[in-house]
């Protein structure tokens, strides 16, 4: 019988581009969500972009324009992006949408209805400059156990402790670098630790919805039995916030966190009011229908407790299933700008790189658990040549010449108990339901099994060995007509993750689209083909190059200019900075101690954007990205030595810890180091840059 099955990936955020870690997500979902499609079942994949919050409040401000022209422009871009690589979303919407919005409050007041939902007064870091609330991430300072400067307000990356924002020492914002105030709010909390929570939460997470090891993840969440560790939900922001206003609340937002779930139930409405569907019928509480989402280990918190706490208590069911995957590592290491190892997805469809290589690598890789894969580059060209194109296209490339110029492109009769083609029809229900339990690897392996043993058929009966003898016709009319069985076979194993191809094959051999129970039937007698058209070429070693190439952040600095001249008065305060010999020298006055230099909190920054200060000879307005989400603006006195355009991308070393200072053309958030010759016998001003491999936000010391 015919399942009936709604599928979702994570929202991406609004406010960047797709890249290939993004798609280890959204290709495996859509292979298994191609897979359920071939199956028969009746199956749907929804997604939508994540648009609200201060974040995309900010760069909106930033880019001059309204949140709503940034989340269009945002999201033709990911729709770009994921139609490039054949992820094949039945909607992809928006949580700025009437149906999330709907969705939301209704969800909101059902809880409240239900007395889950608490009001208190909270105190909250305020930014008096930017005259908004700072999220905990907009807040940073030193960590109030280790010490370390810098660390954001949930969290420090040195020592790993969790505390609150008010916990930190010698706060700073890190929207306009003011020291922030403390200030009374009212904030809307879900009451996560109420018992009836606790709860259903500790039955539904250790009921198979989860894989053991996010399981494992929850019962450390809860507690120990009698132990309730969950703690309320702050599921409001004060005004100035991108989102919804709450229901009663003028002033008070839906934070985005609690929307962006609801967006997977808005983005389904939506499609449900296009294909004439029944919402309803999916989100019942007694609904027989499957509900799977596919996200990141990192989001898991928020989609196997609040998540399905919410749905339960406002009266929805809950999901069936929640699939946490890993993280992508390139050659072993993260993701890095600078080595150019984060790639976009824009950058990889413009290299003319094929985007089913991708698919298939990915694949290959996959398993059912939450651990990382790793795209390494050189087994990408490796696996793709030989799996791809020396294996399986081959098959077909070796086979359909001799039908078309000797047999008028008619087969012959497939022999059905030939050993290669029955062992593919015997595999097709084990590797299916590797597919449904998201094995992908396992089931590429099988597949190539299965590709080699055909291949090993064709080497056996040498067509183009046949194809010179006088009358073995017929021996050359069976050996090739098999071989395009055992090529069609193939293509349906493997057309959840190449969907194209098998598109071009579907057309070549002139059938109709393959579904899964094609694994069991061979093409008739006298069936007419089409003529063969090349399905994919080789992973040519030199595009890869290329595409590193195209994500590298620049780091060779731009041709200083002629003319030596002095910096802006916010570059000369990098006296304390020089010192590589100031622990051993504290003891003289004017050494500085390690003490004094450890106050200077450098960073590697990435120059997001620079351009000219409309009235200003000296000054360039930079925008540096410190990591985080984190962005400063800093004017530099370089003008006469940098075009602002060829600035833009490259890393930097910045005082990140700088009192903010108000200049004519605004306020200057740090500022930039360089080089200078004090005596201008070496004219020019030199912008310093870090080593290849360093990060925006990484400590200078
Ligand atoms: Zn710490």
């Amino acid at each position: 019988m015919s399942r009936k099955i709604l599928v979702t990936s994570a929202l991406p955020y609004a406010n960047g581009a797709i890249h290939l870690g993004h798609l280890v997500e959204y290709i495996q979902t859509d292979i298994w969500v191609r897979f359920q499609k071939m199956a028969g079942n009746e199956c749907w994949y929804v997604c939508a972009d994540d648009t609200h919050g201060t974040p995309i409040m900010l760069r909106a401000e930033k880019e001059g324009i309204t949140p709503e022209q940034l989340i269009e422009r945002v999201h033709g871009e990911h729709s770009r992006d994921f139609a490039g690589f054949g992820v094949g979303f039945d909607n992809f919407y928006s949580t700025n949408s009437a149906e999330t919005q709907e969705c939301a409050n209704d969800i909101y007041l059902k809880l409240r209805a239900g007395g889950l939902i608490d009001i208190r007064t909270i105190e909250q870091y305020y930014d008096p400059v930017k005259q908004l609330f700072l999220p905990d991430r907009f807040i940073k300072g030193e960590c109030p156990k280790c010490h370390a400067k810098d660390q954001y307000g949930d969290n420090c990356e040195v020592c790993g402790a969790a505390y609150a924002p008010t916990d930190l020492i010698e706060p700073y914002s890190a929207v306009s670098g003011a020291k922030p105030e403390l200030r009374k709010s009212e904030h809307y909390f879900f009451k996560l630790s109420d018992p009836r929570c606790e709860d259903f939460l500790r039955k539904y997470t250790s009921s198979g919805v989860l894989q053991n090891e996010a399981a494992n993840k929850m019962q450390e969440w809860l507690g120990a039995p009698g132990e309730n560790k969950l703690t309320d939900w702050d599921i409001s922001r004060d005004a100035p916030y991108f989102g919804f206003e709450i229901p009663d609340a003028p002033g008070k937002y839906f934070y985005v966190w609690l929307d962006a779930p609801i967006g997977y139930m808005g983005s389904f409405k939506n499609l449900c009011s296009k294909n004439g569907l029944d919402f309803n019928e999916y989100f019942k509480p007694d609904s027989t229908t499957e509900l799977y989402h596919f996200i990141g280990k990192d989001i898991l918190y928020f989609h196997a407790l609040f998540w399905p706490a919410e749905l339960q208590h406002a009266g929805y069911r809950t999901p069936t299933k929640i699939f946490a995957h890993g993280f992508l590592t390139v050659d072993g290491a993260k993701m890095s700008k600078s080595r150019g190892t984060f790639i976009t997805a824009q950058s990889y469809l413009d290299t003319g790189l094929n985007p089913e290589w991708l698919r298939y690598y990915y694949a290959a890789k996959l398993s059912a658990s939450m651990e990382d894969i790793d795209l390494s580059l050189d087994d990408f060209v490796a696996r793709v040549n030989a799996d791809l194109v020396g294996k399986y296209v081959n098959i077909a490339s070796r086979s359909a010449g001799f039908i078309a110029k000797r047999f008028n492109g008619q087969l012959a009769p497939a022999t059905a108990d030939l050993p290669a083609i029955k062992s593919i029809q015997e595999a097709a229900p084990r590797i299916a339901e590797l597919y449904e339990a998201r094995e992908f690897g396992k089931a590429m392996r099988e597949v190539m099994a299965l590709t080699d043993a055909a291949n090993q058929y064709v080497d056996s009966v040498k067509p183009w060995e046949l194809a010179k003898q006088e009358g073995r016709d017929q021996e050359l009319h069976v050996a090739c007509s098999n071989a395009l069985n055992l090529f069609r076979l193939l293509t349906v194993l493997l057309k959840p993750i190449l969907p194209v191809v098998a598109g071009k094959v579907e057309k070549f051999l002139n059938i109709a689209p393959l579904v899964w129970d094609d694994s069991q039937s061979l093409l008739a007698a006298g069936h007419g083909i089409n003529a063969y058209e090349h399905l994919m070429t080789r992973v040519d070693p030199k595009l890869i190059e290329k595409l590193v190439e195209a994500n590298k952040e620049s780091l060779t600095a731009a041709p200083a200019a002629p003319t030596p001249q002095r910096h802006a008065e916010q570059q000369q305060h990098d006296a304390k900075a020089k010192t590589a010999a100031a622990e051993t020298a504290a003891e003289a006055g004017s050494l500085c101690t390690i003490d004094d230099f450890m106050k200077v909190d450098l960073r590697i920054a990435r120059i997001a954007n620079a351009e000219h200060v409309e009235g200003a000879d000296k000054l360039v307005r930079l925008t540096l990205d410190i990591g985080g989400d984190t962005t400063r603006n800093v004017f530099a006195g370089i003008k006469s030595a940098y075009d602002p355009a060829q600035l833009i991308g490259r890393l930097t070393v910045m005082v990140a810890n700088l009192a903010p200072r108000k200049m004519k053309f605004g306020l200057s958030e740090g500022m930039v180091l360089a080089a200078s010759d004090a005596d201008g016998k070496t004219p020019g001003i030199f912008l310093l840059s870090p080593d290849s491999g360093a990060q925006p936000g990484m400590r200078v010391k």
